[in-house]
């Protein structure tokens, strides 16, 4: 596992805590998005469709540090939109560093070579680097072509000015997998602590509806990505979510593991669904009825979900809950999966191979580029 052992402190005193108290439901990762804009149009995104005067609207610093200390969670997200398109983006997380609070700023990195002399390293901060994948696949993914080229070299320099820095990769349907497994050879290579992946979420707003897998697709596609891994590769995410990907393990969701605060409020139940908002986090935890969530639930809009936002927590929780939960994480941390049925995955054609590259426009991206 590439998280540093302070980290893991951090998370496994907080979630010890919260067990000893009784808590039942806590978060673990505030999802906080303070503004929607992004200076990209990918067409897996269920943020940037919103309408003009929604994108020129952002959370205010107070905001963010209010949302951070009320739900008290020792981690934050900070998703979008493209985070480094806020004016006042570097004084959130300083702010957010203030408060001891281990950040993970998600960013397509169009921006970060630019940035990057105005934060300071810090073991708090984590510039979490949107690649899907290898250069075609990538540019195809985000709709841009040289949209690769810049990251890497954003995520060069980060590396080079001592930030830490990881990748994270969304997978939809016809990813080939020994493209990741080769992903992952080349970013390990730059220097980044670590990756993280996640299935796609099968957005209602998002341009492209065909590339969304169901969960045997998931499953079969990370184990065949996962299996005989490299002891090279390293993940910056608990390794019982990736058994869970890998369908090694179930787990239901936890959907207030992780909840999402911008510029509309709490979001019910998660950052994937937008059921109403709530104007405190004490309200979203109080009026959301949070046994209509979840695969076990029925809900349509969950059945095929398996992404990290719901399930990751559901894997911590478990991995610093108890001590088989543990065991189970440390013997998964150093585990090479290996697995013959797996190879063979490998060698079979990918079923639905990408159409050419497709760029799309969307009032985002021209507002973002005015
Ligand atoms: S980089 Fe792509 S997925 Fe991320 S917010 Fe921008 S458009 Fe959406
Ligand atoms: S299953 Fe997915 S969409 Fe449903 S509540 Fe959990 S995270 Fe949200």
């Amino acid at each position: 596992m590439a998280v540093p052992i302070s980290q893991m402190w951090t998370v496994a005193s907080y979630v010890l805590g919260k067990r000893i108290k009784g808590n039942k439901r806590y978060p673990l990762v505030l999802m906080l998005e303070p503004l929607f804009r992004c200076n990209l149009a990918c067409a897996g995104c269920g943020k940037v469709q919103y309408p003009p005067h929604v994108l020129k609207k952002v959370l205010s610093p107070e905001e963010c540090f209010a949302a951070v200390e009320e739900c008290g969670v020792p981690m934050v997200a900070i998703p979008g939109g493209e985070p480094l398109l806020h004016p006042q983006i570097v004084e959130i997380v300083n702010g957010l560093i203030a408060r001891k609070k281990y950040i993970y700023m998600c960013t397509n990195a169009l921006e970060l070579s630019r940035r990057l002399h105005e934060f300071t390293p810090s073991k708090y901060l984590t510039f979490s680097v949107h690649l899907d994948g290898l250069r075609e696949h990538h540019d195809f993914a985000v709709c841009r072509e040289g949209t690769y080229d810049i990251a890497i070299e954003g995520i060069k320099a980060a590396v080079a000015r001592g930030f830490r820095v990881t990748t994270n990769a969304t997978f939809f349907d016809g990813t080939d997998p020994n493209s990741v497994r080769a992903f992952f050879d080349e970013v390990m290579s730059m220097g980044v602590e670590g990756v993280v992946l996640s299935p796609g979420y099968s957005y209602d707003k998002a341009p492209d509806q065909n590339r969304f897998m169901g969960r045997a697709r998931v499953r079969r596609l990370f184990r065949a990505i996962l299996s005989n891994r490299k002891k090279t590769w390293k993940f910056n995410m608990s390794p019982l979510f990736l058994e869970f990907l890998m369908g090694k393990r179930s787990y239901e969701c936890t959907p207030w593991g992780s909840p999402a605060y911008n510029i509309f409020g709490w979001q019910k139940p998660c950052y994937l669904l937008q059921d109403g908002y709530a104007e405190s986090f004490k309200e979203l935890m109080e009026t959301t009825e949070w046994e209509s969530y979840g695969a076990a639930s029925g809900n349509p809009k969950c059945a095929n979900c398996m992404v990290s936002c719901g399930y990751e927590p559901t894997a911590v929780i478990d991995g610093f809950g108890s001590l088989s939960g543990f065991w189970a994480m440390v013997r998964a941390t150093f585990s090479m999966y290996k697995d013959q049925g797996a190879l063979k995955l490998l060698d079979e054609p990918v079923a639905n191979g990408h159409a050419p590259l497709v760029q799309l426009e969307s009032n985002a991206r021209e507002e973002t580029h005015a």
